[in-house]
C-alpha cells in the first residue's frame, strides 16, 4: 500500500489566555509574563484551604463574544466543575474546568467546525533548568483559559496553520487576548491520526507548538510517521507526544489520560450559571463588524489586493488606522483609486515606519490630506514619501508641510527649463555624449534633475524640457 492510500485526519485544542484585568477565581492581576515571580498571588490562587473562588464575569463575557462572532451556540446554563490530578503547578490538585456544559458549543472559523469552547483556570509555571531543583512561579495560577476543541475535519497542515492564524486574529480583534505563540499566551495541540479506510486512526496529541509554523510541522511529521509505522506493519500506539524544535521531530511524553481519569464532578463552590443574553454584548457589535471576514469583503469592494488586505488586517495598528480612514474616506466620496493609493503607502512606508519600533503620529485627517495631494499631482509620488515620512510622528498638515518646504510638483515649463539648462551646464561630458548618439545618458541627466529639484519636477515636463534643451544647440 503506498503512503497516498492514507488519509490524515487532524483536529485542534487551542488554549488562550484570555487578557482579563484580573485572575479567573480571585481578584489577582492577570499579568503571568510580565512581573517578578510569585507577585500576583493570593490564598484563592494559591489554594489555602478554605478559600472560595468567585468566577470572573468579564472571562465569561469574553468567552461569549468569541461565541458571537464564531456564530456559536452559547450556553442558557452552565457550570464549573473540577478536574482531578495531581502535579506541583497546580495545588489543589484539581483545576477548574467545564465539562458537560461548556459556555459555546458549535461556531465556525475558515469552514472548520468548532466542537466546544470552554473556561478554565490556568496552572502555574514550573521552572526544571536552574538547578538541582525546581521552581514554581504562581502568577500564571488562575488565569482565564479558554479551551476551544476543533472537529475532526482537518486533512492537510497547512489548513490547520491557517485556522491557527485566524483563530488569532479574531481574538485580537475582539480584543479578548493578545494570542502571542512564543509567549504562551495560545497553545495549539493537535491530534492527528492516519487510516487507510473510512474509520478514523488511533490519535496521537502533539503539544508544545509554540508557533504556527511548529504546528504545521509538527503536523506533517506525524502524518509521515504514522503511515510509515503503519506501512511497516506496526500500530499506533495513543499517545502524548511533544515536539522538539531544534530536532523538528515529535517524542513519546506520556500515553493519553482519558476523561474517566480525571474524575470529573461540579464544583460545589461555584454557583451554577444561568447565562442570559441581555447586557453581555452591548460593546460587541462594533467589533462584530470589524471581524476579519468582514473586512476582506469591505476592501475587495474598493479592488485592493488580497495581498494588500492581508497585511492590512493583520497588522493592529495599521488595521485599526485604515479601518478609520475607509469610513472618513468613504463618507466625503473618495474613489477606489484614492483608497488603492493610501493602501499603498501603509503597507510599505507607514509600515516599516511602525515595524522600526516608531509610533503612528499621524491623524486620518492629514493621511487624507497627504494622499490628496498625490491624487491630485500636487506633488510627485517621490516627495509624498518624504512628506509622509516627516509627518508620521509630528502629525503637521502635509499640504503646509509640502508648501513650506517647496516641495509641490513642479509643472512650470520656465523654472523646468532653467533646471535643465544649470543640469546640462554641470555635465558636459554627458550632454555631448548624448548628442553622439548614447542615448542612456538621457536617464542619467534625468536623474540629476530629478535629485536637484528633490523630486518635485513633474516627471513628463522635465523629460520634455530636457529633451528640448538638448536638441537645440
Ligand atoms: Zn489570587
Amino acid at each position: 500500500m503506498s503512503k497516498l492510500d492514507y488519509t490524515p485526519t487532524i483536529g485542534l485544542e487551542v488554549h488562550v489566555e484570555l487578557a482579563t484585568k484580573s485572575k479567573m477565581f480571585c481578584g489577582c492581576k492577570n499579568a503571568p509574563h510580565d512581573s517578578e515571580p510569585n507577585q500576583n498571588v493570593c490564598p484563592v490562587c494559591l489554594a489555602h484551604p478554605g478559600t472560595l473562588p468567585v468566577p470572573n464575569q468579564e472571562a465569561i463575557s469574553f468567552v461569549l463574544q468569541f461565541g458571537e462572532a464564531t456564530r456559536a451556540d452559547h450556553a442558557t446554563f452552565s457550570e464549573f466543575d473540577r478536574k482531578h490530578y495531581f502535579y506541583p503547578d497546580i495545588p489543589k490538585a484539581y483545576q477548574i474546568s467545564q465539562y458537560a456544559y461548556p459556555l459555546l458549543t458549535g461556531g465556525m472559523i475558515n469552514g472548520i467546525s468548532i466542537t466546544r469552547v470552554h473556561l478554565e483556570e490556568d496552572t502555574a509555571r514550573n521552572q526544571h533548568d536552574k538547578g538541582n531543583y525546581s521552581l514554581v512561579d504562581f502568577n500564571r495560577a488562575g488565569v482565564p483559559l479558554m479551551e476551544l476543541v476543533t472537529e475532526p475535519v482537518i486533512h492537510d497542515a497547512k489548513t490547520a496553520g491557517a485556522f491557527a492564524r485566524e483563530l488569532q486574529l479574531i481574538l485580537r480583534t475582539l480584543r479578548i487576548a493578545e494570542a502571542q505563540m512564543e509567549r504562551g499566551e495560545m497553545r495549539v495541540e493537535a491530534n492527528v491520526s492516519v487510516s487507510a479506510d473510512k474509520n478514523l486512526g488511533t490519535k496521537v496529541e502533539v503539544k508544545n507548538l509554540n508557533s504556527f509554523r511548529s504546528v504545521e510541522a509538527a503536523i506533517e511529521y506525524e502524518i509521515l510517521r504514522q503511515t510509515t509505522l503503519l506501512e511497516a506493519g506496526g500500530e499506533v500506539v495513543q499517545e502524548t507526544r511533544g515536539w522538539d524544535e531544534v530536532k523538528q521531530r515529535t517524542y513519546v511524553q506520556r500515553s493519553k489520560e482519558t476523561a474517566k481519569d480525571y474524575r470529573y464532578f461540579p464544583d460545589p463552590d461555584i454557583p451554577k450559571m444561568d447565562i442570559s443574553r441581555e447586557g453581555t454584548f452591548s460593546r460587541v457589535n462594533e467589533r462584530i463588524n470589524n471581524l476579519p471576514d468582514k473586512k476582506r469583503v469591505k476592501y475587495s469592494e474598493i479592488d485592493l489586493p488580497i495581498k494588500q488586505t492581508e497585511i492590512i488586517i493583520s497588522s493592529p495598528d495599521i488595521d485599526t488606522f485604515f479601518a478609520e480612514f475607509y469610513q472618513e474616506a468613504s463618507r466625503i466620496g473618495r474613489d477606489k483609486s484614492f483608497f488603492q493609493t493610501a493602501a499603498n503607502y501603509l503597507t510599505s512606508d507607514v509600515l516599516s515606519h511602525l515595524a522600526s519600533g516608531a509610533s503612528m503620529g499621524l491623524s486620518v485627517e492629514h493621511y487624507i490630506e497627504l494622499i490628496d495631494l498625490v491624487t491630485e499631482d500636487k506633488i510627485t509620488s517621490r516627495v509624498a514619501k518624504d512628506v509622509l515620512a516627516a509627518v508620521l510622528v509630528s502629525n503637521e498638515s502635509p499640504r503646509a508641510y509640502a508648501e513650506g518646504h517647496s516641495l509641490l510638483r513642479s509643472t512650470d515649463m520656465a523654472s523646468l527649463g532653467a533646471l535643465v539648462a544649470e543640469i546640462m551646464g554641470e555635465n558636459p561630458q554627458v550632454v555631448s555624449e548624448y548628442r553622439s548618439g548614447k542615448l542612456a545618458s538621457l536617464q542619467f541627466l534625468i536623474g540629476q534633475a530629478m535629485k536637484k529639484s528633490r523630486g518635485t519636477a513633474d516627471p513628463a515636463l522635465l523629460k520634455e524640457a530636457l529633451l528640448a534643451g538638448l536638441d537645440s544647440k
